[in-house]
């Protein structure tokens, strides 16, 4: 018995930290899908588009290395990319006809199920914050326009004018848009998807999506479209996989493409990289709906499909590899 007990600690530390070093983290995001072809960015934004998905897939994979929540890594992540002027969510989102900035943002995570949107916010900073309140604070799913602003506000979030949402380049974007100058492919061209998202597995095996935009440019009327609705632009379900979506949001809408996936990996036996795949590249791409997806399963697999010529991306694998890219023919 004296000798045993040791040995019984011993072999208890072992079995833990063998049981930590099996359990993998995965994290993978997105800064939006387009006709992102080469020579089309300039040097300059694309080593900024490139360093800005580097640093936030980096702050959330910290965040799961170190033991904390899928939830805290997209968070992270999201926030960073609303923040980075390059992409359309928070500072940098498109400008609707009327020249104001109308946000929209959705978080899920996959045990409980919970979720929290908002869309049509204006001067929310971070809308990821204000969905991840709704599912936390409050007893509802989604909150819209005003009525979701006076519920940041009362929790104290920050706010921020149009200084610093509305970059030069989005003013720019809207003129051509207006003018219709923009018959050849450009940057400014309305074919550009930069929503961002994110989409994480923990050490607990917890699933977690989050996504935020401003939408489509030159948007009226209240449009809103798939980057809020959980099924749509957002899902994550433990038993399936986490799905972040980027692209022409009514058609995301309409065939529901991030529940889609998920449930063809749960009552399909597809893979997440087959489920992802056929979506993306069959049943979106046969109705003429662009856009991608990046998506992660229980096991740490992501998988990042796109029909479209690029789609802002970065990964940190299970296995620790860091995965950047833009273009279709970076894809591994
Ligand atoms: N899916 C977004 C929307 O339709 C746009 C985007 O991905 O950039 O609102």
């Amino acid at each position: 018995m004296k000798y045993f007990q040791p040995l019984a600690l011993l072999l208890a530390i072992t079995v833990a930290s063998t049981t930590v070093a099996d359990n993998p983290v995965a994290i993978a995001v997105h800064g939006g899908a387009g006709t992102i072809e080469r020579g089309l960015l300039s040097e300059e934004r694309e080593l900024a588009i490139r360093e800005a998905l580097e640093k936030a897939v980096r702050a959330g994979h910290e965040i799961l290395a170190n033991g904390g929540s899928s939830l805290d890594a997209v968070t992270a992540a999201v926030e960073i990319l609303e923040d980075a002027p390059e992409f359309n969510a928070g500072r940098g989102a498109v400008l609707t006809s009327e020249g104001t900035v109308e946000l929209d943002a959705s978080i899920m995570v996959g045990g409980s199920l919970d979720a929290g949107a908002v869309a049509s916010v204006k001067g929310v900073r971070n809308p990821i914050q204000a969905a991840r309140l709704v599912m936390t604070d409050s007893p509802h799913v989604m909150l819209v326009g005003e009525g979701a602003e006076t519920f940041a506000r009362n929790r104290e979030l920050d706010f921020a004018d149009d200084d610093w949402f509305i970059t030069d380049f989005r003013r720019e974007q809207l003129e051509a848009i207006r003018a219709r100058r923009d018959t050849q492919m450009t940057e400014l061209s309305e074919d550009w998807y930069s929503t961002v998202g994110a989409v994480a597995l923990d050490r607990e095996g917890n699933l977690a999506a989050a996504t935020s935009t401003g939408g489509m440019s030159n948007k009226r009327w209240g449009r809103v479209g798939d980057s809020p609705i959980i099924g749509a632009g957002t899902y994550a379900d433990n038993r399936s996989c986490a799905v972040s979506a980027t692209g022409h949001g009514e058609y995301f809408i309409r065939h529901v493409v991030a529940y889609d996936i998920c449930a063809r990996v749960a009552y399909t036996g597809q893979t997440l990289a087959e489920a992802s795949d056929t979506v993306v590249n069959k049943v979106l791409r046969q109705v003429g709906g662009d856009g991608g997806v990046i998506a992660v399963d229980p096991r740490g697999r992501i998988s990042m499909p796109f029909n479209t010529a690029g789609m802002y991306r970065a990964a940190i694998h299970a296995d620790g590899r860091l995965e950047v890219g833009i273009y279709n023919d970076e894809t591994e």
